[in-house]
């Protein structure tokens, strides 16, 4: 950008109510607010020998905007710390500011002190969560965990803790401005810098934000955005466009556009969603042992965490080991269904979901019967499907083993307990996806 245009960017990056629109009574109908501003110079810079023994120069508030330097607006959106006219380097400038990878997926705590009327605690903690959520959609390599309350009873600079508050009798935020990020940022060596770390980010909301909730989750997610290491685009179709206009929502934007997460993946590098997927939808006779296995990838082959929910029908006892979950199914018939969620180590995640259908078997055997002691023996099977012959049997899901045999006489094996879907497959395209007809006979063995 030419210093002209520069200057004229600066000129026009504000774009401020009349103090009639500010604090306490802030009509609506004027109230096109700047979501971040930093109108209190208060940066102020130190130095000091970070753990790994560079030379670090620290700035302890740095504001996001206006003075003293780090108010960027450009398209594509810029990066917090480039510089925008009124500073120079090394205080701002390449590299970009960013988090260290020790610190993400950056952890996020909340004070629900000082909110705005209509809005509850709960209501306030699920905007910061979904705003997390919005970015933790971008597959670049940066993330935002959200963990709930903050110790303590305000915010505070400089305590290593990152933290989201409404205003207080600090009053940091002024005017019509909704919303404000204070990040510490160091870089080093001193002079040239090769390495821009942003080490804390507070998240300072107005107290008297208007009853607008898009707009509040909007404003959350922009300064979650200035956290990450964005400033501001002039391009208002951006999240980080710096203002909205709280009697059209519509200007309120929920998330990140393309361009905005190209950059974000500038950044950081691209890192790929997971993938998750459980099997189709099937049913067990009442009162079996499930094993629900999801298949579930991270393109960067990174480890995968696992949060399982059940969504519908009777409550079960879910046993989690990860990647497999068990359950028994209720001894009424019903539909259960449940949700897996996989996430990787920056919380981008992906979900399945199953149903799983109890109903009363009508399995028997018209000759014989398996010994549930040990041993094999030979029984013939009324028809039904596989889990009606074991329910049957009278075996134990889990431990059971079944042999029939295929077109030229030789075994084909069926273990109802296993998890590894081609262990059955040659059963499974014996019966092609019907019934077992009644009178086959089967070998059978409970243990
Ligand atoms: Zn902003």
């Amino acid at each position: 950008m030419t210093p002209a245009a520069l200057a004229r960017a600066v000129a026009t990056a504000w774009r401020r109510l009349p103090t009639s629109a500010g604090r306490g009574g802030r009509p609506l109908a004027a109230a096109i607010a700047v979501l971040l501003v930093g109108v209190m110079a208060l940066a102020t810079s130190g130095r000091g020998h970070a753990d790994d023994g560079a030379n670090w120069v620290r700035i302890d508030s740095f504001q996001v905007n206006d003075t003293p330097v780090e108010q960027s607006t450009a398209y594509p959106v810029p990066y917090v710390s480039d510089c925008d006219g009124t500073d120079s380097p090394p205080r701002c400038g390449p590299p970009p500011a960013q988090w260290s990878i020790a610190k993400r997926p950056v952890q996020f705590c909340t004070f629900v002190q000082n909110r705005p009327g209509w809005l509850s605690d709960a209501q306030f903690r699920d905007s910061v969560r979904q705003a997390a959520s919005t970015w933790n959609k971008v597959e670049a390599a940066i993330g935002v965990s959200y963990v709930g309350d903050c110790q303590g009873t305000r915010w505070e600079r400089r305590n290593g803790v990152n933290e989201i508050a409404f205003d207080d009798e600090r009053n940091v935020l002024t005017g019509a401005t909704l919303g404000l990020t204070e990040s510490s940022i160091a870089w080093a060596p001193p002079t040239n810098p090769t390495i821009r770390r942003i080490d804390e980010a507070d998240i300072i909301i107005e107290s008297s934000f208007a009853n607008v909730p898009t707009c509040l989750t909007s404003t959350i997610t922009h300064e979650m955005g200035h956290a990450l290491g964005f400033g501001h685009s002039s391009n208002p179709a951006d999240l980080m466009y710096a203002s909205v206009d709280l009697s059209h929502p519509e200007t309120c934007h929920l998330a990140p556009t393309d361009s905005e997460k190209e950059r974000l993946q500038g950044l950081y590098g691209v890192d790929q969603l997971p993938t998750a997927e459980l099997p189709p939808d099937f049913a067990v006779p009442v009162g079996f042992q499930v094993n629900l296995p999801v298949n579930a990838t991270d393109p960067e082959g990174q480890q995968l965490t696992f949060v399982w929910e059940q969504l519908s029908g009777t409550s079960v006892e879910m046993n989690s080991f990860g990647a497999l979950m068990s359950f028994q199914a209720p001894n009424l018939a019903g539909i259960l269904q449940f949700r897996v969620t996989a996430f990787d180590p920056y919380l981008h995640s992906a979900s399945a979901t199953v149903s799983v259908t109890g109903y009363l078997s009508q399995g028997k055997l018209t000759y014989g019967e398996v010994p549930h002691e040990g041993g094999f023996a030979l029984v013939i099977f009324g028809g039904g499907n596989s889990l009606d012959l074991v329910y049957a049997s009278g075996c134990p899901p889990q431990s059971a083993t079944f042999w029939t045999t295929d077109a030229v006489g030789r075994f084909v094996i069926y273990l109802p307990g296993t998890t590894v879907a081609v262990v059955n497959a040659a059963w499974d395209a014996k019966w092609g996806g019907e019934p077992i007809p009644a009178g086959t006979p089967i070998l059978g063995r409970c243990r």
